[in-house]
């Protein structure tokens, strides 16, 4: 069996064993066949912190809103609230937004908005030959978006499952599908998109859910395979370690260069609040795109937009660490809604991350919850192996 051959165990892939199996004894006994991963650890300590940023996720238990609608004679189209997952899914459903935009004639367009998807729903509207205008209160550095993790994950914090229909799962899986296969189209290039295998350190394999033929699982295909490295293939201080590969985007380089693009495509930005719906009919535009994020329960009186707090601590760079981690050490209770451990390397810094508090506004980051991250990150990386040493456990 060659190193990358996979034995599938009730969903799980579990790689990179020989089977000692002989006739009187059928059963395979799996025998390590590869040599240990060797990470760079990330140097953890709170003296390497250098900021702490907070955002708030625009979440909707009913999932985000697509659609088009009428304001007096203009086309107005809604795309907004994507939760924990707008980085992710904002070229689909940008390219539908588009879809609806091109429904009536004529090919000019304002997009209000200027984060990941009131840019990537202009660039999608310049595809199709549309005139764009993008009017914002606020633009990158100064958005949600800028204080993303941000990985694909595009189904974090983004619907609950009660709540979806069969409509909105197929609006949801055409988005996502366009989504994933456009930012890999941008990996490797100026846009700060990249690839990086992601490690969660477990010493419990999960057990895969049956298949629900109602609730079809969002996830399916939106990502490679993974595979369970066994104790002595992985330097982390649990007994197995989950990966993946998944894809990376560094919101300060990605954000920075749509705008540049924007604009390269004859697009333009206008800084500009708007307060009520009639604000927008007085536009000369005759389509209209909503991409507000949560600022659409304020100017659009949608009262099912709630903020998901969530706060980043971000550690010096360190170029040599080129993974990131899903979770930590041990299985201590988590606060309501958290999201765990999250370690992700970009050229800004090591972000960490895993928080998630429902209805909070304020952007002070809550204390308790960079202390609980922070330290968690550092019982895991302190306790990690060594390159060419044995593992270390706390
Ligand atoms: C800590 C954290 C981690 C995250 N991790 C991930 C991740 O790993 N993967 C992922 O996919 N997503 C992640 N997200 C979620 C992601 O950041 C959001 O889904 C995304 O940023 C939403 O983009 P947006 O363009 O809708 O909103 P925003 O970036 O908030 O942009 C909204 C725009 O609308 C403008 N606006 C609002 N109201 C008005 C108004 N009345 N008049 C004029 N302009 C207005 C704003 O000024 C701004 O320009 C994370 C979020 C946080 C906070």
């Amino acid at each position: 069996m060659n190193r990358r051959t996979f034995l599938t165990t009730g969903g799980l892939a579990v790689a990179g064993f020989g089977f000692g199996a002989c006739a009187s004894n059928p059963k395979p006994t799996l025998t390590p066949s590869r040599s240990p991963v060797n990470l760079a650890p990330v140097d953890a300590s709170w003296d390497r912190i250098i900021r702490t940023t907070v955002g708030l996720r625009p979440h909707r238990d009913a999932g985000f809103v697509l659609k088009a609608d009428k304001l007096d004679d203009k086309l107005l189209v809604h795309n907004y609230g994507h939760g924990g997952a707008g980085m992710s899914l904002s070229w689909g459903t940008g390219l539908m937004a588009a879809e609806f935009a091109s429904q009536q004639p004529l090919r000019r367009a304002a997009v209000i908005g200027c984060g990941a998807v009131g840019l990537t729903t202009a660039r999608q509207l310049q595809r199709r030959g549309f005139d764009v205008t993008i009017y914002a209160l606020a633009v990158p550095p100064n958005v949600t978006s800028n204080m993303s993790l941000a990985g694909f994950t595009p189904v974090s914090g983004l619907v609950e499952n009660d709540r979806r229909t069969p409509e909105w799962d197929a609006q949801f899986r055409r988005a996502a599908d366009i989504a994933y296969r456009q930012l890999q189209l941008l990996a490797g290039s100026p846009y700060g998109v990249s690839w990086v295998d992601s490690y969660q350190p477990t010493d419990e394999l999960p057990r895969p859910a049956p298949p629900n033929p109602d609730r079809p699982n969002l996830q399916a295909g939106l990502g490679a395979g993974q595979e369970i490295l066994q104790p002595g293939e992985h330097p982390f201080p649990t007994k197995y370690a989950i990966r993946r590969p998944g894809i990376r985007i560094e919101p300060s380089i990605y954000l920075d260069v749509l705008v540049r693009d924007v604009l390269l495509f004859g697009g333009r930005i206008v800084m500009r609040k708007f307060d009520t719906p009639r604000d927008l009919a007085m536009l000369d535009e005759p389509v209209v795109v909503n991409c507000t994020g949560l600022g659409a329960r304020e100017l659009f009186g949608d009262q099912e937009l709630v903020p998901l707090k969530g706060q980043l601590t971000v550690m010096v760079p360190q170029p040599e660490v080129n993974y990131q981690t899903n979770g930590g050490v041990r299985n201590v209770p988590l606060p309501a809604g958290s999201l765990g451990l999250h370690m992700m390397p970009r050229r800004d810094g090591i972000i960490l991350g895993g928080t998630s508090e429902r209805g909070v506004t304020t952007m002070e980051p809550n204390e308790g919850e960079r202390k609980r991250v922070v330290d968690g990150h550092i019982e895991l990386f302190s306790a990690m192996r060594r390159p060419g040493r044995g593992a270390v456990r706390t």
